[in-house]
């Protein structure tokens, strides 16, 4: 977006968009290394924040040390010794007046760094301090030799993202330097004073100067845990300037028209006279929200919420139907093929006997077949279901009223954008349906989607038994079987899931094989372990017909192992999480999740989803490989507590963070600097007041302030 760029240069006044090779010192290498971190103005260095802060104001007694934390140790060499037990090492014992010792661990030394100890040299050390062996001990601690008496700091040191290019050292000294051109407050601050003053915050000079270089009397206990209120202000303003970004797309989409698209009771009648149930009250409740939206001139951006299990896919065929009976096209985009071929049989099984052509495209949709379908598409036909090769060139739809992304998590944002253009006519947008089963706490919704409307399926269709969850040792791991054997001599069917093992990956990883993003290479692992675990229970099940469905299969034997097993020819179904969303089989009724401590909650709650679909009451068993880490304790605590996707989604979001819960893909989009959705959660009802002040009377400001803060990435973004 060049509007951007021209409100910038516009204000020639705004000191904080000068380039940093206007600082002294700063030469042309500098600021490309700066440039790497994203920094390129003098303001990108004021809001390049530290990400934590070390406390090196005092000296802990050894005698006083804590596991776990981070310390300032002051003590003199007792012994040294280098040994190359499994690989090289340097043990260092210091010791100091309260005659405890403390032992320096280092994996990577030279070999002068090894002489340089000798006993009786006087060390300072900072690092983090851990059980070991012979008690406590630090691993690599940043240290200084001393002599004779040296001051410690007299405030927190910051520690700020750096590159390998690029020192902790030699950023402050930048940013010292940057900070020094920090002009008066009236000209720093950009949001006016009547919207300021009712909020009590702190003045964003004494702000960014109390975060970079906190004062020797600052309250350090509130600058470690980030409520100082320094880093409040700044938390609130970073709030800001996301959701004022968030909400400028949707304006920016909401400046197309769209068509109108009134409903058509007949048609609305055959298809849900046609339906095999009746809609729930909550399906109903979501499907008025949608028409409401559709029948207005503005693309609709709606974000539907709802449980696994909830019924989402009929409130996307309901809105299609808005589209079908205006002679527009709908597309619906499923993030993997397994989940788009599910969506394609429900919409075959429901439009199909309408009259109602649905099409397939898929990457694996190729040479004739894929041009007939580019050339229905062209034509207009009504439903196109499939990946994220509807979005891909060469695919142009007559007149798409209607885009629906399901999993709108595994998508960004620029991902729905691009459909969006694809289905750009005659200057109309369509209009926008986005399905997720992850359900989203509230304060999340408000910053993570606040470019979307929210609707939220709150309501299981009636029938359902919640499914019973039991964690158990993989030693019981016979026990388990033994119960599937049960499970299935009475009819019954199950799915056994197997995991990706983290440890192994890594290992990949370290050695350099699994590139950047290797999905291959874990799609491969996965597989792997799903074929040991099938051929292990084919031997422990004789009896027993036991399919196998994984990524790395063809599409067509996926679909015969997933039709067969729908169809209760196979009883057990050894998967990897490919069955993570939307395959519906109400038959089966158990679940086994090996290595179930690896998985986030959401996961876990998405897999659990696959049963309890029918009437029969189901149980999930959660394998795992003990000894459990607190975190993976309470995750599968929480999973036996609770079937409600909504007070997971809660509880996931404060074990992990935001990042995870929304996906990989919006880890970036969301990586904050100082606010965190969690802690300042309070924060988000005045940043919504602020911000829609902001945007209706100071819509310069808003621009400025959203530059400020995701500048960089926004440039990226919209170039
Ligand atoms: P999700 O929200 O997880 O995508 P689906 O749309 O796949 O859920 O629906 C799950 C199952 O519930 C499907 O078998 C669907 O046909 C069925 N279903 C949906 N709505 C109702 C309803 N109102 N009554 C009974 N069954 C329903
Ligand atoms: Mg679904």
């Amino acid at each position: 977006m060049t509007a951007l760029r021209t409100t910038q240069s516009a204000t020639p006044n705004d000191s904080g968009l000068a380039p940093v090779a206007s600082l002294p010192g700063v030469g042309p290498a500098l600021a490309e290394t700066l440039r790497k971190l994203g920094i390129e103005r003098l303001q990108d260095l004021w809001f390049h924040l530290p990400l934590r802060y070390e406390d090196r104001t005092r000296i802990t007694p050894i005698r006083a040390l804590v596991a776990g934390e981070s310390a300032q140790v002051e003590g003199v060499v007792e012994a040294v010794e280098t040994g190359f037990r499994y690989r090289p090492q340097l043990r260092v014992a210091i010791t100091d007046a309260s005659q405890e010792t403390l032992l320096l661990r280092f994996f990577h030394f030279r070999h002068q760094q090894a002489q340089q100890f000798a006993p009786g040299l006087r060390l300072r050390c900072f690092g983090a301090i851990r059980h070991g062996q012979h008690g406590l001990e630090m691993v690599h601690p940043q240290y200084r030799v001393l002599h004779g008496d040296t001051a410690v700091e007299e405030t927190l040191t910051p520690v700020y993202p750096v590159t390998e290019a690029l020192g902790q050292q030699r950023l402050r000294s930048v940013i010292d330097k940057a900070l020094a051109r920090l002009p008066g407050e009236a000209e720093l601050e950009l949001i006016p004073p009547n919207l300021l003053r009712p909020l009590g915050l702190m003045p964003l000079r004494e702000a960014l100067l109390g975060v970079h270089r906190p004062a020797p009397d600052a309250n350090m206990q509130a600058l470690l845990a980030g409520s100082h209120p320094a880093q409040q202000r700044l938390a609130f303003e970073e709030l800001l300037a996301h959701h004022l970004s968030l909400k400028r797309l949707r304006a920016q989409v909401r400046k197309h028209r769209a068509p109108a698209l009134p409903p058509d009771p007949g048609l609305r009648q055959r298809f849900l006279d046609a339906l095999p149930f009746t809609l729930t009250g909550a399906q109903q409740r979501v499907g008025d929200e949608i028409t409401r939206d559709l029948d207005k001139r503005v693309p609709m951006l709606r974000l539907v919420q709802g449980d696994v299990g909830s019924g989402k896919t009929v409130v996307a065929a309901l809105a299609a139907l808005h589209a079908i009976a205006n002679e527009r096209q709908t597309a619906l985009m499923a993030p993997t093929e397994l989940l788009a071929e599910q969506h394609l049989r429900s919409f075959r099984a429901w439009f199909e006997p309408l009259g109602i052509e649905v099409v397939w495209l898929a990457g694996k949709v190729t040479g004739r077949a894929r041009d007939k379908v580019l050339a229905q598409l062209a034509e207009g036909a009504p439903i196109a279901v499939g990946t994220h090769a509807l979005m891909q060139e060469g695919v142009a739809f007559a007149r798409l009223g209607l885009a629906i992304v399901d999993e709108q998590h595994r998508f960004g944002v620029q991902q729905r954008m691009a459909l969006r253009d694809k289905g750009m006519t005659g200057g109309e947008a369509p209009h926008q349906l986005v399905l997720t089963a992850t359900p989203i706490p509230r304060t999340l919704a408000m910053s993570a989607y606040a470019d979307l409307d929210v609707s939220t399926l709150d309501e299981l269709p009636p029938g359902r038994t919640p499914v019973r969850t039991v964690a158990v040792a993989n030693t019981r791991r016979g026990e388990v079987i033994e119960r599937i054997r049960a499970a299935c001599a009475e009819g019954r069917q199950a799915y056994w899931v197997c995991t990706l093992i983290e440890e192994e990956l890594r290992e990949e990883s370290a050695q350099g094989r699994a590139g950047f993003g290797g999905g291959t290479r874990e799609r491969m692992l996965q597989a792997q372990a799903a074929e040991v675990a099938h051929a292990q229970l084919c031997a422990a099940l004789p009896d027993l017909a036991v399919g196998l469905v994984h990524g790395r299969m063809k599409p067509k034997e996926k679909q015969a192992a997933m039709d067969a097993f729908k169809d209760g020819r196979v009883a057990l179904l050894v998967a990897t999480t490919v069955i993570e969303v939307g395959v519906d089989v109400p038959n089966a009724s158990l679940m086994v999740i090996e290595n179930a401590e690896r998985l986030g909650l959401a996961q876990l709650h998405q897999l659990r989803g696959r049963v309890g679909r029918g009437s029969v009451a189901s149980s999930c068993v959660l394998l795992y490989q003990a000894p459990l880490s607190g975190l993976a304790k309470q995750r599968l605590e929480t999973l036996r507590e609770t079937n409600d996707g909504f007070v997971i989604a809660e509880k996931d979001l404060r074990l992990r963070g935001p990042g995870e819960l929304l996906g990989t893909r919006q880890t970036g989009e969301m990586g904050f600097r100082v606010a965190d959705i969690v802690r300042d959660a309070s924060l988000m009802p005045a940043v919504q007041r602020v911000g829609t002040a902001l945007l209706r009377s100071h819509p310069a400001l808003a621009k400025r302030l959203t530059a400020r803060w995701i500048g960089a990435a926004a440039r990226f973004a919209e170039a």
